[in-house]
């Protein structure tokens, strides 16, 4: 009996886990890596404030919407399709992931399926030949479009028609297919050369009542529904009365300034990938928003330049990539001294250094909160609000 109940919520070991490095916290009950992201966080966050308890997610699993699959060959030249193991060029392979979106997973399994008939080769990293490289499968968690990247070593598919006619008869769900050309010698997925060959090249996605458009190489969170919880409580701390000027910083596809703008007076995205600029403007004029206005930069350089014009600020929205944010955007957020901070992070480590840097300057941390975006992992995703 004691033993079951330990056993609860555990899942059943994967076979690739010890290679594949991303479900580190398998051998964990969901409950268990509560408690231990819940114990970590407030470690943590204790010269600041004492965290809100953590928002965890009801179903843990098959959460993640985009689903990378890179394409080789065994020993045996049979087609294999999966990750890489953890720090190696070496392909593990994977038909199903206990946190991948199961139909995404599918679609990988029939693509590998089809390559025979079609004569088309995965690449080798090694010789440089063959076409296929990898494999992007995005998901829209609430429209249900699905978007299916090809990644090429050479801009050619052949019989293209015939393998989309294929594709689409087991997988009526795909909305739109898109060849991306990767030619460079490089560990990044996607190359720059892009060409829609069914649907849109795009697919789209709602959250907190507003409907977002994402490209195959826009940053949008993989966990639509912690998503939800994540953007709530930031605007929950953001505080909102319909008239601040408000700024998204690192603002991605403009998720969080365009949840915002129903709340504020005017909100300012800022963003450094094209793609994502661009998805965020049309996103904007698709939501009939007309108080939102979108800049490509560095976020560090746009903040100096408003505090270099003397530009007032009511609420600073901050979302950065891993690395956390610059000393140049924390200075000039600093300068402008905007009444609130929101401070999104998914990196606790830069999050803490970056905080050590704001509360000696005229803020302190008033609240905090862990958002569990990421179960079977040890990553933390958090919010926390900063008051001048
Ligand atoms: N707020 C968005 C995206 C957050 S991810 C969302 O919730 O969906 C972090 C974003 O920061 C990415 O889109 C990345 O392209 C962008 N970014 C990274 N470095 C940047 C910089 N120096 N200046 C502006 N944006 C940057």
């Amino acid at each position: 009996m004691q033993q079951k109940k330990q056993n609860e919520g555990k899942q059943k070991v994967c076979p690739v886990s010890s290679k594949c490095g991303g479900c580190r916290w398998i051998h964990k009950s969901y409950q268990e890596q509560l408690e231990a992201k819940s114990i970590f966080f407030r470690k943590l966050m204790e010269p600041y404030c004492r965290p809100e308890p953590m928002i965890a997610m009801e179903k843990p699993t098959h959460y993640r919407n985009k689903v990378h699959a890179v394409f080789g060959e065994d020993r045996r030249h049979n087609v294999i399709s999966g990750i890489y193991e953890e720090k190696s060029h070496r392909i593990v392979p994977v038909d199903s992931c206990l946190i991948e979106n199961q139909k995404a997973d599918e679609i990988i399994v029939s693509i590998r399926g089809l390559l025979k008939s079609f004569k088309i080769r995965p690449y080798n990293e090694d010789t440089g030949f063959g076409l296929l490289r990898h494999v992007l499968v995005r998901v829209g968690h609430a429209t249900g479009q699905i978007m299916v990247v090809l990644v090429l070593s050479s801009p050619v598919l052949p019989s293209k028609n015939n393998f989309v006619r294929a594709l689409l008869k087991l997988h009526p769900e795909i909305t739109t297919i898109v060849l991306n050309v990767n030619d460079r010698d490089t560990s990044m997925i996607l190359g720059d050369r892009e060409r829609t060959i069914y649907g849109k090249g795009y697919i789209e996605d709602r959250l907190c009542g507003k409907t977002f458009r994402i490209s195959p190489g826009s940053f949008y969170q993989v966990n639509p529904v912690q998503t939800e919880k994540l953007y709530t409580k930031a605007m929950e701390y953001a505080c909102l009365t319909g008239r601040e000027r408000v700024v998204d910083a690192y603002c991605g596809t403009g998720t969080i300034g365009m949840i915002a703008a129903d709340h504020a007076g005017e909100v300012i995205g800022v963003e450094l990938n094209r793609d994502a600029v661009r998805d965020a403007v049309k996103g904007a004029r698709q939501n009939g928003i007309r108080n939102i206005s979108f800049y490509r930069n560095d976020a560090g350089d746009f903040l100096l330049e408003m505090a270099e014009q003397g530009e007032g600020l009511d609420v600073l929205l901050m979302d950065p990539p891993r690395s956390g944010s610059s000393e140049v955007f924390l200075n000039a957020a600093a300068r402008i001294a905007p009444k609130r901070i929101v401070y999104i992070s998914c990196n606790p480590e830069t999050l803490v250094r970056d905080l050590r840097l704001l509360t000696k300057k005229n803020y302190r941390a008033a609240k905090a909160v862990a958002v569990d975006m990421f179960p079977f992992t040890d990553s933390v995703e958090a919010v926390v609000q900063l008051l001048r």
